[in-house]
């Protein structure tokens, strides 16, 4: 009976490790980390042992590896602090000063344990210690107190189609929340807390320090982790749960295994309400839910849940399916909001208020973006220090293509007391106060400020892309977004790759947009500068009535360095309606018509495609000024708005 059981049990076990063996790779697996660690819950420090095999795929011998050490960033001097300091948070909401001596990572031991060439495992059995030949190194400003990457030179190289596997011992103190890291109180997010190699792309390491302004870059590959916390901490991590034991002396090792990604992350709280659910995908592929609540923000789970099944639906309908079995979202504690709106691979924090008011949709929009990301970054893995509006400006755009479905295309951001907002206009108002600061290309640490890079990353792209609906029509942008997403999944694709593609869906070069949109810096802003209709009969004087020949002039000037097609719509008092199309080249164009009718409005733009329009209060003239008060409370309203917008859009 006993034995028979445990045969029983022991096929149930095998089934599903069978069912993952067999299962194809989704990436090229360029990376294999195992690490253990044992987290000091008093201390808010972790010591730990990382096993990490690199498999060179790059054609070229390789003998030397670059890391990042990302809690480098919050000691004194890092290049982190310095821009802190110069240009203000983005994404830290403090000053450089206090980030001094917050949190570490310190590397105690590095060692070389195996040099192959992919054939026979280990070539160079004996383990070699490299300590003394780790060296720091600042490629991107030079900074000598930098800390955040380092690089070891190997006694060989490693032969293309070779591997290597390193043995690094590290310790961690994390910082109180900051930069989406760190802990409060009991809560801790673990993000960036691990020796993490460098990406080779496009025929050379990548492996930028970090910066005030820029987030990840990494190779797709699998994850064993094993993690020691106190036996009464509740625990979330990247991918599948495979194993919890107890140690007998308050503490218990949790075991957690991930493939097909490039990041690891982690969580623990003792005070985590756990909220499972499941979602079937379209392909009939499970996904486990697990959310983790406190108990004051019970009033948003769910909001949280409703935004989580929403975003996985959408998602699937749009661009295709999740494949991950798991997905964790995480709430963190109250004080801890820097830790939330982050996204790491099956991995999301999100971020809510005690009230939250039903109408104020933050906590779905936070969920919903972050979820985004498993898409944008997570899979399309795009590099986030270079090319940051592939992952944050698409998702942007999937953001308000996703909420408008699921929450109303006018109140998909707030619906309260009468007053509305849509995700579109919300990234078209973020985008606004940067307009032309910056190209969307620049890298994330070359912006002039956190205020542009939010802006031009987030809104601008966002806002490109929605434009572009008015260019392409909305099904050949939403395609597009498909086609790139099942093209470029489980890869590393380029800026160009992106417009490639798209100009390859639209069936047209759109080489013209690119240029302006995407990698200039020229503002949108077409206006009817002077609309007249003046009676034709120079005699008729009082005598001209309705029915009179009417002379009637609109002039519609572009007065940003950014050409497009406009399209005009005239009204006359006799209820003729006129469209006219411009190509927008000139600085100014005149239309003309002799009719028996006055004008009554004229309006460019008139189907409102344009959002990258600056101004969108200068596209339109009435003859009766009539709607001048509701147009003056509007603008107040937009002031508002506007700072609504910009604080919502940085949260994410
Ligand atoms: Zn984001």
């Amino acid at each position: 009976m006993r034995s028979l059981r445990l045969t029983f049990l022991a096929i149930l076990v095998l089934i599903p490790l069978l069912s993952i063996a067999q299962q194809a790779p989704l990436s090229q697996r360029i990376v294999v980390y195992n690490i253990d660690a044992k987290y000091d819950a008093k201390a808010h420090s972790l010591d730990a042992t990382e096993t990490l095999t690199y498999r060179n795929l790059t054609g070229k011998p390789l003998d030397r590896f670059p890391f990042h050490l990302y809690l480098n960033a919050f000691q004194p001097g890092s290049t982190f602090n310095e821009e802190s300091s110069r240009r203000g948070g983005f994404r830290t909401g403090m000053g450089g000063e206090d980030n001094n001596g917050r949190g570490f990572i310190d590397v105690k031991q590095f060692e070389v344990i195996g040099m192959g060439d992919g054939k026979s495992k280990f070539n160079f059995p004996t383990p070699q210690n490299l300590t003394d030949k780790m060296k720091f190194v600042a490629p991107d400003d030079g900074n000598p107190k930098d800390r955040t990457v380092m690089e070891v030179q190997l006694p060989q190289p490693i032969a293309p189609g070779g591997e290597v596997t390193f043995r690094i011992t590290f310790h961690d103190q994390f910082p109180e929340v900051i930069a989406r890291t760190g802990y409060k109180g009991d809560f801790l997010l673990a993000g960036q807390w691990f020796p993490k190699v460098g990406v080779w792309w496009r025929g050379a390491w990548n492996c930028h320090q970090f910066h005030l302004n820029s987030e990840f870059f990494a190779d797709f590959g699998t994850f064993d982790v094993n993690l020691t916390v106190p036996e009464n901490y509740i625990d979330g991590a990247t991918g599948v749960k495979t194993a919890e034991k107890k140690n007998g002396n308050g503490t218990k090792t949790v075991s957690y295994h991930a493939e097909d990604v490039h990041d690891f992350a982690w969580t623990v709280d003792p005070h985590y309400i756990v909220i499972n659910d499941s979602y079937t995908t379209s392909a009939g592929n499970k996904v486990a839910i697990r959310t983790l609540m406190h108990s004051d923000h019970m009033g948003s789970a769910d909001r949280y849940r409703d935004a989580t099944l929403g975003s996985l639906k959408k998602f699937d309908e749009f661009y295709g399916v999740y494949p991950y079995s798991t997905l964790t979202v995480v709430d963190p504690a109250s004080g801890g909001l820097q830790a939330g709106g982050m996204e790491y691979p099956t991995f999301i924090t999100a971020g809510t208020a005690f009230g939250l008011p039903k109408g104020l949709r933050e906590a779905e929009n936070v969920t919903e973006h972050e979820f985004g990301h498993q898409y944008w970054y997570g899979m399309v893995a795009t590099n986030e220090f270079e090319d940051a509006w592939l992952d944050e400006g698409i998702n942007s755009y999937t953001e308000a293509k996703v909420l408008n479905a699921l929450y109303g295309t006018d109140t998909s951001t707030l619906s309260m007391f009468g007053a509305t907002l849509g995700n579109s206009e919300q990234q078209r108002i973020a985008y606004i106060p940067a307009a032309d600061l910056d190209p969307m290309t620049a890298n994330a640490w070359d912006y002039v400020n956190g205020n542009s890079y939010g802006s031009i990353t987030y809104g601008k792209t966002a806002t490109v892309l929605l434009t572009l609906e008015g260019i392409i029509g909305e099904a050949k942008v939403q395609q597009a977004i498909r086609t790139w997403f099942q093209r470029y999944k489980f890869t590393h694709p380029t800026e160009e790759d992106f417009m490639k593609t798209v100009n390859e869906v639209a069936g047209q070069d759109l080489s013209w947009y690119w240029d302006q949109a995407v990698k200039g810096t020229a503002m949108l802003d077409y206006r009817v500068m002077s609309a007249t209709s003046i009676n034709a009969d120079p005699n008729a004087g009082f005598k001209a009535k309705k029915g009179a020949s009417y002379d009637t002039v609109v002039v519609v000037h572009r007065r940003g360095d950014f050409v497009m097609p406009v399209h005009l719509e005239v009204k006359f008092d006799n209820g003729d309606v006129l469209h006219e199309n411009w190509d927008g080249k000139d600085r100014w164009h005149r239309f003309r018509w002799t009719k028996n009718a006055k004008l009554v409005s004229a309006e460019v733009d008139y189907t409102h495609q344009l959002l990258l329009d600056k101004d969108s209060f200068n596209n339109s003239y009435r003859a009766e000024p009539n709607d001048s008060a509701t147009r003056k409370i509007t603008s107040y309203w937009m002031i508002a708005i506007q700072w609504l917008g910009q604080m919502l859009a940085w949260l994410t």
